[in-house]
């Protein structure tokens, strides 16, 4: 998890200061000394470093802190209202044009994660606003992006527009706007070419795609781990292009978020959205505040509850509910919330998002088995369709049937129907009893 190292040690340099009645210009010092130089070694940009470390010192040394009762809470709240302004202030979404289609063009070096990232976004898009969007395959020096660019929309159901044998990008666009102009499409994003580094014919190109397609969003595509030469790309890319956002793309990796923390002070431009993985719903919206309330061991609960809002099935769920109700819970459901849970994420990372819970040392090793998820699978598709709907007859002849077919000891399989079976009890008894507090329902 990117700032793991910066977050730690901004608490602790932070813990020092609480609990006490009184903080000396001394303690202070001596937290922004540490503050800054965990910032420094996470490869935030040294003039921002430079101008956060002198605001929060003048502000912790001033009469409302030094006065106020808890003034070590104080001084935490300053850090946080800090970063946060560092990182943006308020979270920033994309500009819709009065007019369908609503034009995004993605831009950045090569390897940073574009291709994925448009694919990322119409997924988000779709899942977000219910959206059609139209993709163009613009990156045609690489031919391996525009097939996977192909596969991306294949798998979302969602248009790729691309021509094999043209060689002038701009005309690409043209057409494929053309064509979402006929289909109606209210988003269309725009994958273009990238480099290793940035170069005279890439802008070149990428100005002419811009002049033709007068995109609503230029979104940078930036790879956090490249840390502080981030900075410098994204002022290369923003002086030619005028872009309108980034996205911060590998953040689920090991990086030390210098990139997150300085880009927005020296593009002014604002992050969009975070890239958290390689999966398409990997994609966040950026919130400055959550992202500090992360940093400072504060949790996130917010992005949490809107991860699992996103990436739960409503309709399974609502299935799942009534199915409980009505006593009908099978194995076929046990496996459906199974997967539900699997999809959320790694278990730790999640956990993290919890306020308190980030610098747990028992999270470090916590992580849903997978392999016990597989075991419990291979025994439930193990089982006949008429036992998995009725679990009741699974007789001593079934059980052991079902071990042998599924390479598992017979003792694990009678655990796991026991706990199917207590975990149904429970919630059999758990919507009875909401159900009883709801009123006098018929037949309740
Ligand atoms: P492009 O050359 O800019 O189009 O880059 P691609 O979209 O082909 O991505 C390059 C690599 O980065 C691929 O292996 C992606 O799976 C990976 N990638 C993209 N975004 C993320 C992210 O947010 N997290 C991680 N871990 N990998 C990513």
């Amino acid at each position: 998890m990117a700032f793991e190292n910066l977050s730690e040690r901004i608490q602790k340099a932070l813990k020092n200061l609480t609990g006490k009645g009184k903080i000396s210009e001394d303690d202070i010092n001596k937290a922004s000394r540490e503050i800054r130089l965990a910032l420094l070694e996470a490869d935030v940009n040294f003039k921002v470093v430079k101008d956060f470390i002198k605001k929060i010192k003048k502000e912790s040394l001033g009469k409302e802190v030094q006065e106020s009762l808890n003034p070590g809470q104080q001084v935490i709240k300053i850090v946080n209202d800090e970063l946060t302004k560092m990182m943006g202030e308020t979270a920033v979404g994309l500009n819709k044009s009065k007019h369908i289609p609503t034009v995004i063009m993605m831009v950045g070096l090569q390897g940073t994660g574009k291709t994925t990232t448009v694919g990322k976004l119409a997924y988000h898009l779709q899942k977000k606003e219910n959206a059609r969007p139209l993709l163009i395959a613009g990156d045609i020096y690489r031919p391996a992006a525009v097939d996977q660019l192909k596969q991306i929309g294949d798998k979302l159901k969602v248009p790729v527009y691309s021509e094999a044998n043209e060689k002038d990008v701009a005309k690409i666009v043209k057409d494929g706007l053309a064509q979402a102009d006929k289909d109606k499409n209210d988003y269309v994003i725009i994958d273009t070419a990238g480099r290793l580094e940035i170069d005279e014919p890439l802008m070149e190109e990428l100005e002419r795609i811009k002049k033709v397609a007068q995109p609503d969003n230029i979104l940078l595509v930036v790879d956090a781990m490249t840390g502080q030469a981030a900075t410098d790309v994204a002022k290369g890319f923003d002086q030619r292009l005028d872009i309108t956002g980034i996205v911060l793309t590998k953040l689920d990796g090991d990086t030390r978020g210098g990139a997150a923390l300085s880009i927005r002070a020296v593009t002014g431009k604002p992050i969009i959205y975070t890239g958290e993985g390689e999966k398409l719903s990997d994609l966040e919206n950026f919130h400055p505040d959550r992202m500090a309330s992360r940093i400072l061991g504060m949790g996130d609960m917010l992005t949490l509850i809107e991860k699992a809002q996103q990436d739960y099935d409503a309709k399974k769920a609502a299935k799942v509910a009534e199915k409980m109700k009505e006593n009908t819970f099978d194995f076929n459901d046990f496996v459906d919330q199974l997967d539900q849970v699997q999809k959320m994420g790694p278990l730790d990372q999640i956990m993290k998002m919890i306020p308190g819970m980030s610098n747990n040392p028992q999270l470090k090793n916590v992580s849903i088995d997978k392999k016990q998820i597989a075991h419990v699978k291979a025994i439930v598709s193990s089982m006949t369709e008429q036992e998995r709907e009725d679990p009741d007859i699974l007789k001593p002849s079934r059980r052991r049937r079902i071990a042998a077919g599924s390479g598992r000891p017979v003792v694990e399989v009678n655990r796991m129907i026991k706990q199917f079976k207590q975990a149904r009890d429970m919630m059999n008894k758990v919507t009875k009893g909401n159900m009883k507090g709801m009123g006098n329902l018929p037949g309740m």
